[in-house]
């Protein structure tokens, strides 16, 4: 190629440069509308696009409008009215800040710039083609400020030709919008496409906003999280396990009310959920960083999705801890929220015990189930007003085709797949035991044996003293037959064989140096799966409220290890709405 001479580029070629940066497509022109709307002070927003954004894009806000004398420098390069100094620069407390946006988009549009200074008694507009601008002219608005821009990238062949599908940039549109509108509940925000309108959301609250959004899944299966410490604050909604996803598409983080994607967040965020989440499932949350401005840069991105904190480690602490916090906080707790969330209880309790005997299949249990019903304290008829002394999970009735635990608590039935939750029980048990050293050891008085391979002979011998930390002891009593001499303590129900095969095959394949630490999860697995009770074990009364109390007390007991839920709860309400009492 031919090299010329070096000279400064034209303003409109500067600004479409830009453009390709800041306003690539019509989502992020949308974007930078909808912020300046929302730095002005908009309480209502209304967005209407044609043919995806690219024939028509238009926002309209009751913002404090822009002064005429300033609608000209509105489209100028470089000029805001949001920051003047450095330091300003330092504490961004506004969604924009750089000047380049309305530039950038006039540059590659053919944009009309309308608005009514609030207290003024006129409208006025400023049209531009391809950045070239033509005089000021009255306009009919009765306040604020609207943005048309036509024809987006008219100009710019190439841009155009990266351009997808009216659905797909559509689409794009539809996510800067349901950003926004998780970021200002207080906002009512409208869209319409090609002249149909496509939603409507009033101003209300945070979590009827999240609902409006997200759908009524998502608000149920998720806990409300508001923690703070040291000048941080993390709140919204965070999903639970049964709101899982195979992609990472209802994953909203702010930072000041700034939607943003950060490495260092995300990673903190995966955290939290790593034990309670299967690692090919993604997260739902909605959460919102409030931190000091002048402890984050947000700087340091075109489209300004970036950021920097300044004390990065403090913030990945504390959005791990906020969010691990709340996401294993007991039953109880969990229990307590959607106690809050639901109707009130009704007292209908006699018919709902009726109705749950029909379904125990176990004869022997039913009529346990009845005595024990009527024995206090058992007995919810004898309650009364001290209603908070039953338990969350509530108390047994009986097993269901040797799966489910029946039982019974202040508002309906719970349901409880037996083995996930004890396998939750085990695993958290088992964690904090490795966590706190050896776990106790139990000897056998009988070793058991087993027969098994060479492969695992040889696992055995080279790891002894790992299986010693675990707290087995075998010993290879024949070329291929190994005794189980001693299991750690809790775990000493299992099946000592199976267990202990199920680890020598775990080191083996896990490898022995990473069994205790990157890969100590798996590990911890299999030993919680093969400890817990097996499906169809028939569980006394006793053993089963024992279970449900374990439960309880457990850390994240709501969900197993997998990420299933381990309990589901059925309201009395529920039960008569199936049957249709009371219509
Ligand atoms: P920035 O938002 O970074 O300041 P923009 O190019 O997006 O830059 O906007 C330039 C200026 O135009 C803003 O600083 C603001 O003063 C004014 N402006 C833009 N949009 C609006 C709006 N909807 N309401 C009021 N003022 C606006
Ligand atoms: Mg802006």
């Amino acid at each position: 190629m031919h090299m010329s001479a070096i000279r400064v580029l034209p303003d409109l070629l500067i600004n479409q440069i830009a453009a390709g940066e800041v306003v690539d497509r019509p989502a992020s022109a949308l974007k930078e509308l909808l912020e300046n709307s929302l730095d002005a002070g908009a309480g209502e927003i209304s967005v209407q696009l044609e043919r995806g954004g690219t024939k028509l894009l238009k926002v309209l806000d009751n913002g404090s409008g822009i002064a005429k004398d300033e609608l000209a420098l509105a489209l100028a390069r470089h000029a805001t009215s949001k920051i003047s100094t450095v330091d300003d620069l330092e504490r961004v407390a506004s969604l924009g800040f750089r000047g380049e946006a309305l530039a950038s988009i006039a540059a590659v549009s053919k944009l009309t710039l309308a608005s009514r200074k609030t207290g003024e008694r006129n409208a006025w507009k400023i049209e531009s083609s391809g950045g070239v601008m033509r005089p000021i002219e009255p306009a009919a608005l009765s306040h604020g400020t609207s943005v048309e821009a036509h024809e987006l990238y008219f100009n710019t062949p190439a841009r155009r030709k990266f351009l997808k599908s009216e659905a797909t940039e559509l689409a794009h549109c539809e996510d800067v919008l349901k950003r926004a509108a998780l970021s200002r509940p207080d906002v009512s925000f409208s869209l319409q496409h090609n002249r149909h309108v496509q939603w409507r959301l009033a101003a209300q609250d945070l979590s009827d906003r999240i609902r409006a959004v997200l759908g009524d899944d998502f608000a149920a299966s998720s806990i409300t999280i508001d923690e703070h410490t040291g000048g941080l604050r993390l709140r919204g909604m965070a999903g639970l396990p049964a709101y899982s996803r195979g992609a990472r598409d209802a994953q909203y983080f702010y930072v000041n009310r700034r939607f943003v994607r950060d490495k260092l967040v995300a990673h903190a965020l995966r955290e939290a959920y790593h034990d309670i989440l299967h690692h090919e499932r993604h997260a739902a949350f909605v959460l919102f960083l409030e931190i000091d401005p002048s402890a984050v840069d947000v700087n340091v991105h075109p489209t300004k999705i970036e950021v920097r904190f300044r004390d990065a480690h403090a913030v990945h602490q504390f959005v791990y801890h906020a969010l691990n916090k709340a996401l294993s906080a007991p039953v109880l707790e969990h229990s307590a929220a959607r106690l809050v969330q639901f109707n009130p209880f009704a007292a209908h309790h006699r018919a709902a015990q009726t109705e749950i005997h029909l379904g125990v299949s176990q004869p022997a249990a039913f009529y346990e189930t009845l005595t024990a019903n009527l024995s206090p304290p058992q007995s919810l008829e004898t309650v009364g007003d001290a209603r908070q002394e039953i338990p969350p999970l509530g108390f047994a009735l009986g097993q269901l085709q040797g799966i489910y635990i029946l039982a019974q608590n202040d508002r309906g039935l719970v349901i409880v797949d037996m083995h996930a939750a004890h396998e939750r029980i085990m695993y958290e048990k088992m964690k904090n035991a490795l966590d706190a050293g050896t776990p106790a050891m139990q000897a056998l008085l009988i070793p058991a044996t087993f027969n098994a391979d060479k492969q695992d002979v040889a696992t055995a011998e080279e790891n002894a003293a790992l299986l010693r930390e675990l707290g087995f002891e075998l010993a290879c009593v024949g070329p291929n037959v190994i005794a189980v001499r001693a299991v750690p303590t809790m775990l000493k129900d299992a099946d000592a064989a199976e267990l202990s095969r199920a680890v020598l095959k775990d080191i083996r394949e896990i490898g022995a140096s990473r069994v205790l630490t990157e890969r100590r999860d798996e590990l911890l697995g299999t030993l919680a799966c093969h400890s817990a009770v097996r499906a169809h074990r028939a569980l006394g009364l006793g053993e089963m409220n024992a279970l449900l109390r374990e439960m309880e007390a457990t850390e994240r007991a709501g969900h197993c290890n997998h990420g299933r839920p381990t309990w589901f709860q059925i309201t009395v309400e529920e039960l008569d709405r199936m049957f249709m009492r009371g219509k």
